[in-house]
Protein backbone atom coordinates (compact mmCIF):
# COMPACT_ATOMS: atom_id res chain seq x y z
CA UNK A 1 0.00 0.00 0.00
CA UNK A 2 0.87 3.42 -0.66
CA UNK A 3 1.22 6.15 2.40
CA UNK A 4 0.47 9.28 -0.09
CA UNK A 5 -2.24 10.70 1.68
CA UNK A 6 0.13 10.36 4.73
CA UNK A 7 2.76 11.63 2.90
CA UNK A 8 0.98 14.46 1.06
CA UNK A 9 -0.94 15.35 4.92
CA UNK A 10 2.46 15.69 6.46
CA UNK A 11 3.61 18.59 4.15
CA UNK A 12 0.06 20.13 4.75
CA UNK A 13 0.20 19.82 8.46
CA UNK A 14 3.87 21.68 8.23
CA UNK A 15 2.00 24.87 8.40
CA UNK A 16 0.13 24.87 11.49
CA UNK A 17 -1.66 28.33 11.51
CA UNK A 18 -3.23 26.92 7.87
CA UNK A 19 -4.32 23.87 9.21
CA UNK A 20 -5.89 25.26 11.90
CA UNK A 21 -7.51 27.96 9.85
CA UNK A 22 -9.05 25.67 7.49
CA UNK A 23 -10.31 23.12 9.97
CA UNK A 24 -12.27 26.33 11.69
CA UNK A 25 -13.34 27.62 8.26
CA UNK A 26 -14.79 24.18 7.31
CA UNK A 27 -15.80 23.78 10.64
CA UNK A 28 -18.18 26.47 10.33
CA UNK A 29 -19.47 25.39 7.30
CA UNK A 30 -20.28 22.37 8.80
CA UNK A 31 -22.22 24.73 11.84
CA UNK A 32 -24.37 26.48 8.93
CA UNK A 33 -25.28 22.87 6.95
CA UNK A 34 -26.90 21.96 11.06
CA UNK A 35 -28.63 24.87 11.49
CA UNK A 36 -30.06 24.54 7.66
CA UNK A 37 -31.01 21.23 8.47
CA UNK A 38 -32.31 21.33 12.06
CA UNK A 39 -34.98 24.28 10.35
CA UNK A 40 -36.66 21.74 8.30
CA UNK A 41 -38.42 19.56 10.33
CA UNK A 42 -39.24 17.22 7.39
CA UNK A 43 -34.97 17.09 7.29
CA UNK A 44 -35.04 13.24 7.76
CA UNK A 45 -38.08 12.58 5.69
CA UNK A 46 -36.02 14.23 3.07
CA UNK A 47 -32.94 12.34 3.64
CA UNK A 48 -35.28 9.09 3.74
CA UNK A 49 -37.03 10.42 0.38
CA UNK A 50 -33.94 11.25 -1.42
CA UNK A 51 -31.71 7.68 -0.41
CA UNK A 52 -34.98 5.99 -1.78
CA UNK A 53 -35.31 7.99 -5.07
CA UNK A 54 -31.53 7.24 -5.81
CA UNK A 55 -31.95 2.79 -4.59
CA UNK A 56 -34.73 3.24 -7.43
CA UNK A 57 -33.01 5.06 -10.09
CA UNK A 58 -29.57 2.97 -9.34
CA UNK A 59 -31.94 -0.49 -9.46
CA UNK A 60 -33.72 0.82 -12.89
CA UNK A 61 -30.90 2.34 -14.42
CA UNK A 62 -30.50 1.51 -17.71
CA UNK A 63 -34.98 1.68 -18.41
CA UNK A 64 -34.20 5.36 -16.67
CA UNK A 65 -31.23 6.07 -18.80
CA UNK A 66 -32.77 4.74 -22.28
CA UNK A 67 -35.89 7.11 -21.49
CA UNK A 68 -33.57 10.28 -20.55
CA UNK A 69 -31.57 9.60 -24.24
CA UNK A 70 -35.32 9.61 -25.92
CA UNK A 71 -36.68 12.38 -24.76
CA UNK A 72 -33.52 14.38 -24.78
CA UNK A 73 -33.39 13.65 -28.22
CA UNK A 74 -36.77 14.31 -29.05
CA UNK A 75 -35.97 17.60 -27.42
CA UNK A 76 -33.10 18.13 -30.00
CA UNK A 77 -30.37 17.62 -27.80
CA UNK A 78 -27.63 15.51 -28.61
CA UNK A 79 -26.94 12.47 -26.59
CA UNK A 80 -23.46 10.85 -26.35
CA UNK A 81 -22.38 8.16 -24.43
CA UNK A 82 -18.65 7.58 -23.50
CA UNK A 83 -17.07 4.70 -21.41
CA UNK A 84 -14.08 6.10 -20.08
CA UNK A 85 -12.88 9.18 -19.74
CA UNK A 86 -10.67 8.90 -22.94
CA UNK A 87 -13.91 9.02 -24.89
CA UNK A 88 -15.48 11.52 -23.21
CA UNK A 89 -12.43 13.86 -23.75
CA UNK A 90 -12.26 12.86 -27.66
CA UNK A 91 -15.87 13.33 -28.55
CA UNK A 92 -16.11 16.83 -26.67
CA UNK A 93 -12.68 17.62 -28.74
CA UNK A 94 -14.47 16.25 -32.00
CA UNK A 95 -17.24 18.89 -31.42
CA UNK A 96 -14.73 21.52 -31.05
CA UNK A 97 -12.74 20.26 -34.02
CA UNK A 98 -16.10 20.49 -35.97
CA UNK A 99 -16.54 23.98 -35.26
CA UNK A 100 -13.18 25.00 -35.58
CA UNK A 101 -13.56 26.81 -32.22
CA UNK A 102 -10.40 27.81 -29.91
CA UNK A 103 -11.40 29.13 -27.21
CA UNK A 104 -13.99 27.88 -24.78
CA UNK A 105 -15.51 28.30 -21.07
CA UNK A 106 -16.67 25.82 -18.78
CA UNK A 107 -18.66 25.61 -15.58
CA UNK A 108 -17.90 23.65 -12.21
CA UNK A 109 -17.93 19.89 -13.51
CA UNK A 110 -16.04 17.54 -11.15
CA UNK A 111 -16.09 15.04 -13.88
CA UNK A 112 -14.21 16.84 -15.95
CA UNK A 113 -11.63 16.94 -13.59
CA UNK A 114 -12.30 13.47 -12.87
CA UNK A 115 -11.18 13.29 -17.28
CA UNK A 116 -8.37 15.64 -16.81
CA UNK A 117 -10.43 17.43 -19.81
CA UNK A 118 -8.69 20.76 -19.37
CA UNK A 119 -4.75 18.89 -19.49
CA UNK A 120 -6.44 16.88 -23.03
CA UNK A 121 -7.89 19.83 -24.59
CA UNK A 122 -5.14 22.02 -23.59
CA UNK A 123 -2.75 20.11 -25.41
CA UNK A 124 -4.85 19.48 -28.40
CA UNK A 125 -4.07 23.98 -28.12
CA UNK A 126 -7.79 24.74 -26.92
CA UNK A 127 -7.85 27.57 -24.65
CA UNK A 128 -10.25 26.10 -21.71
CA UNK A 129 -11.29 29.17 -19.27
CA UNK A 130 -12.75 28.22 -15.73
CA UNK A 131 -15.83 30.56 -15.01
CA UNK A 132 -16.27 29.44 -11.25
CA UNK A 133 -14.35 31.79 -9.12
CA UNK A 134 -12.61 29.63 -6.95
CA UNK A 135 -11.82 27.11 -10.04
CA UNK A 136 -10.23 30.02 -11.52
CA UNK A 137 -7.82 31.09 -8.85
CA UNK A 138 -6.56 27.70 -9.00
CA UNK A 139 -6.52 27.51 -12.56
CA UNK A 140 -4.06 30.58 -12.39
CA UNK A 141 -2.08 28.62 -9.90
CA UNK A 142 -1.77 25.57 -12.29
CA UNK A 143 -3.30 23.61 -9.04
CA UNK A 144 -6.10 20.81 -8.71
CA UNK A 145 -9.24 22.00 -6.69
CA UNK A 146 -8.84 21.15 -3.46
CA UNK A 147 -12.73 20.56 -2.52
CA UNK A 148 -15.58 19.61 -4.88
CA UNK A 149 -17.94 22.83 -3.79
CA UNK A 150 -15.52 25.18 -2.20
CA UNK A 151 -11.93 24.47 -4.61
CA UNK A 152 -9.76 27.18 -3.30
CA UNK A 153 -10.63 26.57 -0.16
CA UNK A 154 -6.90 26.07 1.26
CA UNK A 155 -5.95 29.60 0.25
CA UNK A 156 -6.28 32.73 2.05
CA UNK A 157 -7.20 35.76 0.38
CA UNK A 158 -3.57 37.06 0.60
CA UNK A 159 -2.97 33.78 -1.63
CA UNK A 160 -5.57 35.27 -3.97
CA UNK A 161 -4.56 38.52 -3.52
CA UNK A 162 -0.75 37.28 -4.86
CA UNK A 163 -1.95 34.92 -8.05
CA UNK A 164 -4.09 37.85 -9.01
CA UNK A 165 -1.51 40.35 -9.07
CA UNK A 166 0.45 37.82 -11.04
CA UNK A 167 -2.43 37.07 -13.41
CA UNK A 168 -4.55 40.27 -13.60
CA UNK A 169 -2.16 42.78 -12.89
CA UNK A 170 -4.15 43.75 -9.59
CA UNK A 171 -3.02 46.26 -7.09
CA UNK A 172 -0.10 44.50 -5.01
CA UNK A 173 -0.82 43.39 -1.71
CA UNK A 174 -4.31 44.66 -2.16
CA UNK A 175 -6.60 41.41 -0.16
CA UNK A 176 -10.08 43.54 -0.09
CA UNK A 177 -12.28 40.38 -1.32
CA UNK A 178 -15.03 43.01 -3.04
CA UNK A 179 -11.54 44.76 -4.87
CA UNK A 180 -10.45 41.02 -5.72
CA UNK A 181 -13.94 39.72 -6.67
CA UNK A 182 -14.41 42.70 -9.13
CA UNK A 183 -11.18 42.13 -11.09
CA UNK A 184 -12.70 38.05 -11.46
CA UNK A 185 -15.71 39.61 -12.95
CA UNK A 186 -14.12 41.80 -15.31
CA UNK A 187 -11.74 39.83 -16.63
CA UNK A 188 -14.54 36.47 -17.08
CA UNK A 189 -16.92 38.95 -18.64
CA UNK A 190 -14.48 39.42 -21.37
CA UNK A 191 -13.72 35.26 -21.67
CA UNK A 192 -17.59 34.75 -21.74
CA UNK A 193 -17.84 36.80 -24.66
CA UNK A 194 -15.01 35.27 -26.26
CA UNK A 195 -16.23 32.02 -25.87
CA UNK A 196 -17.89 29.95 -29.03
CA UNK A 197 -18.12 27.11 -26.89
CA UNK A 198 -19.70 26.92 -23.05
CA UNK A 199 -19.00 23.12 -21.03
CA UNK A 200 -21.38 22.51 -17.70
CA UNK A 201 -21.72 19.66 -15.52
CA UNK A 202 -24.83 18.61 -14.70
CA UNK A 203 -26.44 18.15 -10.97
CA UNK A 204 -29.08 16.12 -12.23
CA UNK A 205 -30.94 14.69 -15.17
CA UNK A 206 -34.18 13.86 -15.55
CA UNK A 207 -35.74 11.12 -17.25
CA UNK A 208 -39.27 11.73 -17.98
CA UNK A 209 -38.48 15.05 -19.46
CA UNK A 210 -35.23 14.53 -20.80
CA UNK A 211 -33.85 18.06 -19.24
CA UNK A 212 -31.30 18.80 -17.10
CA UNK A 213 -30.27 20.84 -13.93
CA UNK A 214 -27.05 22.88 -13.22
CA UNK A 215 -26.88 24.32 -9.77
CA UNK A 216 -24.14 27.38 -9.29
CA UNK A 217 -23.82 30.13 -6.71
CA UNK A 218 -22.02 32.36 -9.47
CA UNK A 219 -24.76 32.13 -12.60
CA UNK A 220 -21.40 31.25 -14.51
CA UNK A 221 -22.76 28.14 -15.66
CA UNK A 222 -25.76 30.21 -17.26
CA UNK A 223 -23.33 33.21 -18.26
CA UNK A 224 -21.50 30.50 -20.67
CA UNK A 225 -24.41 28.39 -21.70
CA UNK A 226 -26.26 31.45 -22.73
CA UNK A 227 -23.76 33.34 -24.45
CA UNK A 228 -22.16 30.68 -26.24
CA UNK A 229 -23.40 29.24 -29.58
CA UNK A 230 -22.45 25.62 -28.75
CA UNK A 231 -23.59 24.30 -24.79
CA UNK A 232 -22.23 21.14 -24.02
CA UNK A 233 -23.22 19.25 -20.53
CA UNK A 234 -21.29 16.40 -19.07
CA UNK A 235 -22.58 14.39 -16.13
CA UNK A 236 -21.58 10.77 -14.88
CA UNK A 237 -24.39 8.57 -15.44
CA UNK A 238 -25.74 8.72 -11.50
CA UNK A 239 -26.80 12.18 -11.96
CA UNK A 240 -30.02 10.81 -13.62
CA UNK A 241 -33.62 10.92 -11.15
CA UNK A 242 -36.45 9.84 -12.54
CA UNK A 243 -39.00 12.34 -12.42
CA UNK A 244 -38.90 16.30 -12.34
CA UNK A 245 -40.89 16.34 -9.06
CA UNK A 246 -37.78 14.81 -7.09
CA UNK A 247 -36.13 18.13 -7.87
CA UNK A 248 -37.88 19.14 -4.60
CA UNK A 249 -36.63 16.74 -2.82
CA UNK A 250 -32.88 17.01 -4.04
CA UNK A 251 -32.41 20.61 -4.46
CA UNK A 252 -33.48 21.48 -0.90
CA UNK A 253 -31.16 18.46 0.50
CA UNK A 254 -27.83 20.05 -1.70
CA UNK A 255 -28.10 23.62 -1.05
CA UNK A 256 -28.55 23.23 2.76
CA UNK A 257 -25.80 19.73 3.08
CA UNK A 258 -23.33 22.01 1.17
CA UNK A 259 -23.58 25.38 2.22
CA UNK A 260 -26.24 25.75 4.71
CA UNK A 261 -28.19 27.99 2.23
CA UNK A 262 -31.64 27.40 1.71
CA UNK A 263 -31.35 26.97 -2.59
CA UNK A 264 -28.66 27.46 -4.71
CA UNK A 265 -28.58 31.21 -6.09
CA UNK A 266 -28.86 29.49 -9.46
CA UNK A 267 -30.44 26.31 -10.13
CA UNK A 268 -30.95 26.61 -13.80
CA UNK A 269 -33.18 24.26 -16.30
CA UNK A 270 -32.20 23.09 -19.61
CA UNK A 271 -34.62 21.45 -21.70
CA UNK A 272 -33.75 22.17 -25.22
CA UNK A 273 -30.72 23.89 -27.66
CA UNK A 274 -32.38 27.85 -28.05
CA UNK A 275 -32.79 28.68 -31.50
CA UNK A 276 -29.53 28.49 -33.74
CA UNK A 277 -27.79 27.22 -30.74
CA UNK A 278 -26.52 23.21 -30.65
CA UNK A 279 -27.09 21.34 -27.02
CA UNK A 280 -24.72 18.37 -26.50
CA UNK A 281 -24.98 15.55 -23.67
CA UNK A 282 -22.04 13.20 -23.15
CA UNK A 283 -23.21 10.24 -20.66
CA UNK A 284 -20.08 8.97 -18.74
CA UNK A 285 -19.34 5.85 -17.33
CA UNK A 286 -15.59 5.57 -16.52
CA UNK A 287 -16.03 2.73 -13.75
CA UNK A 288 -19.17 3.82 -12.52
CA UNK A 289 -20.88 0.00 -14.17
CA UNK A 290 -18.17 -1.12 -12.02
CA UNK A 291 -18.53 -0.09 -8.79
CA UNK A 292 -22.09 -0.26 -9.49
CA UNK A 293 -21.96 -4.17 -9.72
CA UNK A 294 -20.32 -4.36 -5.99
CA UNK A 295 -22.82 -5.15 -3.55
CA UNK A 296 -21.22 -3.24 -0.83
CA UNK A 297 -19.95 -0.35 -2.75
CA UNK A 298 -22.81 0.27 -5.41
CA UNK A 299 -25.06 3.02 -3.11
CA UNK A 300 -21.92 5.45 -3.58
CA UNK A 301 -23.35 6.13 -6.72
CA UNK A 302 -25.85 8.11 -4.67
CA UNK A 303 -23.94 10.94 -3.82
CA UNK A 304 -24.84 14.09 -4.92
CA UNK A 305 -21.73 15.81 -4.54
CA UNK A 306 -22.63 18.02 -1.57
CA UNK A 307 -19.17 17.72 0.15
CA UNK A 308 -20.92 17.35 3.75
CA UNK A 309 -18.96 14.79 4.46
CA UNK A 310 -15.63 16.55 3.76
CA UNK A 311 -16.97 19.60 5.92
CA UNK A 312 -17.54 17.61 8.23
CA UNK A 313 -14.64 15.05 8.02
CA UNK A 314 -12.03 15.78 11.03
CA UNK A 315 -9.18 13.96 8.39
CA UNK A 316 -10.07 16.18 5.70
CA UNK A 317 -10.33 19.27 8.02
CA UNK A 318 -7.02 18.81 9.05
CA UNK A 319 -5.31 17.27 5.93
CA UNK A 320 -6.43 19.58 3.15
CA UNK A 321 -8.19 17.78 -0.25
CA UNK A 322 -4.56 17.96 -2.43
CA UNK A 323 -3.46 15.05 0.25
CA UNK A 324 -6.10 13.09 -1.31
CA UNK A 325 -4.53 13.01 -4.73
CA UNK A 326 -7.17 12.32 -6.76
CA UNK A 327 -10.29 14.59 -7.92
CA UNK A 328 -12.75 13.87 -5.67
CA UNK A 329 -11.23 13.86 -2.04
CA UNK A 330 -12.86 13.60 1.18
CA UNK A 331 -14.70 10.83 2.29
CA UNK A 332 -16.73 9.64 -0.49
CA UNK A 333 -13.27 10.48 -2.73
CA UNK A 334 -12.36 7.19 -0.54
CA UNK A 335 -14.79 5.34 -1.75
CA UNK A 336 -15.26 5.92 -5.00
CA UNK A 337 -11.35 6.23 -6.24
CA UNK A 338 -10.30 2.29 -5.40
CA UNK A 339 -12.93 1.18 -7.51
CA UNK A 340 -11.43 3.59 -10.58
CA UNK A 341 -7.75 2.14 -9.34
CA UNK A 342 -7.39 -0.08 -6.99
CA UNK A 343 -3.59 -0.28 -6.61
CA UNK A 344 -2.80 4.03 -7.10
CA UNK A 345 -5.92 4.69 -4.72
CA UNK A 346 -5.63 1.93 -1.83
CA UNK A 347 -3.96 4.57 0.77
CA UNK A 348 -7.83 6.50 0.79
CA UNK A 349 -9.76 3.97 2.61
CA UNK A 350 -7.08 4.32 5.64
CA UNK A 351 -7.51 8.05 5.83
CA UNK A 352 -9.85 7.95 8.18
CA UNK A 353 -10.77 7.59 11.82
CA UNK A 354 -13.92 5.71 10.88
CA UNK A 355 -16.03 7.57 13.33
CA UNK A 356 -19.03 8.27 11.12
CA UNK A 357 -19.59 11.83 11.03
CA UNK A 358 -19.80 11.30 6.83
CA UNK A 359 -22.36 9.07 7.46
CA UNK A 360 -24.68 11.08 10.14
CA UNK A 361 -24.71 13.89 7.70
CA UNK A 362 -24.83 12.57 4.12
CA UNK A 363 -27.92 13.73 2.25
CA UNK A 364 -28.87 10.42 0.85
CA UNK A 365 -28.10 8.16 3.42
CA UNK A 366 -24.62 6.62 1.82
CA UNK A 367 -22.97 4.20 4.48
CA UNK A 368 -19.67 6.10 3.90
CA UNK A 369 -17.56 5.15 7.04
CA UNK A 370 -19.04 1.34 6.79
CA UNK A 371 -17.57 1.35 2.86
CA UNK A 372 -14.13 3.01 3.83
CA UNK A 373 -13.91 0.28 6.47
CA UNK A 374 -15.08 -2.66 3.75
CA UNK A 375 -12.57 -0.91 1.21
CA UNK A 376 -9.69 -1.89 3.40
CA UNK A 377 -10.40 -5.55 3.96
CA UNK A 378 -10.67 -5.61 -0.35
CA UNK A 379 -7.20 -3.80 -0.48
CA UNK A 380 -6.24 -6.21 2.35
CA UNK A 381 -7.67 -9.33 0.34
CA UNK A 382 -6.23 -7.91 -2.57
CA UNK A 383 -2.92 -7.81 -1.71
CA UNK A 384 -2.13 -3.72 -2.18
CA UNK A 385 -1.16 -3.07 1.88
CA UNK A 386 2.56 -2.67 2.41
CA UNK A 387 4.22 -6.22 3.54
CA UNK A 388 5.37 -4.59 6.79
CA UNK A 389 1.90 -3.87 7.35
CA UNK A 390 0.68 -7.49 6.69
CA UNK A 391 3.10 -8.81 8.49
CA UNK A 392 2.82 -6.49 11.40
CA UNK A 393 -0.85 -7.46 11.77
CA UNK A 394 -0.33 -11.22 11.41
CA UNK A 395 2.07 -11.08 14.42
CA UNK A 396 -0.38 -9.11 16.52
CA UNK A 397 -2.83 -11.80 15.51
CA UNK A 398 -0.56 -14.71 16.97
CA UNK A 399 -0.30 -12.16 20.11
CA UNK A 400 -3.98 -11.48 20.60
CA UNK A 401 -5.08 -15.04 19.95
CA UNK A 402 -2.55 -16.80 22.64
CA UNK A 403 -3.62 -15.59 26.43
CA UNK A 404 0.47 -16.90 27.34
CA UNK A 405 2.16 -15.02 24.49
CA UNK A 406 -0.11 -11.83 24.88
CA UNK A 407 1.16 -12.12 28.77
CA UNK A 408 4.74 -12.25 28.33
CA UNK A 409 5.01 -9.76 25.21
CA UNK A 410 3.03 -7.23 27.61
CA UNK A 411 5.19 -7.97 30.55
CA UNK A 412 8.01 -7.02 27.61
CA UNK A 413 6.62 -4.18 26.64
CA UNK A 414 6.24 -2.88 30.11
CA UNK A 415 9.27 -3.32 30.82
CA UNK A 416 10.90 -1.84 27.86
CA UNK A 417 9.36 1.65 28.18
CA UNK A 418 10.50 1.53 31.79
CA UNK A 419 14.12 0.69 31.22
CA UNK A 420 14.48 2.06 27.86
CA UNK A 421 11.93 4.59 26.74
CA UNK A 422 13.51 5.77 23.70
CA UNK A 423 13.39 2.84 21.77
CA UNK A 424 9.03 3.96 21.70
CA UNK A 425 9.84 7.39 22.12
CA UNK A 426 11.63 8.08 18.96
CA UNK A 427 11.51 9.73 15.59
CA UNK A 428 10.81 5.90 13.80
CA UNK A 429 8.05 5.20 15.55
CA UNK A 430 5.21 7.38 13.34
CA UNK A 431 2.43 6.83 16.29
CA UNK A 432 4.92 8.73 18.60
CA UNK A 433 5.62 11.83 15.95
CA UNK A 434 2.86 14.03 17.78
CA UNK A 435 2.54 12.52 21.31
CA UNK A 436 4.16 11.05 24.04
CA UNK A 437 3.35 7.73 25.09
CA UNK A 438 2.06 7.61 28.20
CA UNK A 439 4.20 6.22 31.28
CA UNK A 440 3.39 2.49 31.47
CA UNK A 441 2.03 0.46 34.73
CA UNK A 442 3.72 -1.39 36.69
CA UNK A 443 1.61 -4.47 36.04
CA UNK A 444 -0.98 -5.58 33.80
CA UNK A 445 -4.88 -4.92 34.63
CA UNK A 446 -5.15 -9.14 34.69
CA UNK A 447 -2.51 -9.03 37.52
CA UNK A 448 -4.15 -5.90 38.99
CA UNK A 449 -7.74 -7.48 38.96
CA UNK A 450 -6.53 -11.54 40.24
CA UNK A 451 -4.75 -9.08 43.43
CA UNK A 452 -7.45 -6.43 44.35
CA UNK A 453 -10.74 -8.02 42.05
CA UNK A 454 -12.30 -9.91 44.93
CA UNK A 455 -11.37 -7.51 47.53
CA UNK A 456 -13.48 -4.92 45.88
CA UNK A 457 -16.62 -6.83 45.45
S1 LIG B 1 -21.30 11.14 0.05
FE1 LIG B 1 -23.12 12.18 0.83
S2 LIG B 1 -22.30 13.82 2.11
FE2 LIG B 1 -20.59 13.15 0.79
S3 LIG B 1 -20.67 14.46 -1.01
FE3 LIG B 1 -21.90 12.67 -1.49
S4 LIG B 1 -24.00 13.21 -0.94
FE4 LIG B 1 -22.66 14.69 0.06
Amino acid sequence: MTVKHAALAEKFIADEPRTDWHDETLWFVREKRDKAAHGLPEWEQLREWGSQIKNNTLSNLSNYLKEFEEKATANGIKVHWASDAKEHNEIIHKIIKKHGIQKIVKSKSMLTEECHLNEYLQHNGIEVVDTDLGERIVQFRKEPPSHIVLPAIHLKKEDVSATFHEHLQTEKGNNDPQYLTEAARQHLRNKFVESELAITGVNFAIAETGGFVVCTNEGNADMGAHTAPVHIACMGFEKLIPKAEHLSVFLRLLARSATGQPITTYSSHFHKPRPNQEMHIVIVDNGRSKQLGREDFRNSLKCIRCAACFNTCPVYRRSGGHSYHTAVAGPIGSILNPNLDMKANADLPFASTLCGSCTNVCPVKINIHEQLWKWRQVIVTEGYVATSKKLGMKGMSFVFSNPKVYRFMGKMGRGVMHLFPFMVNNKLNIWSKQREMPVAPKESFRDWYLKNGKSQK
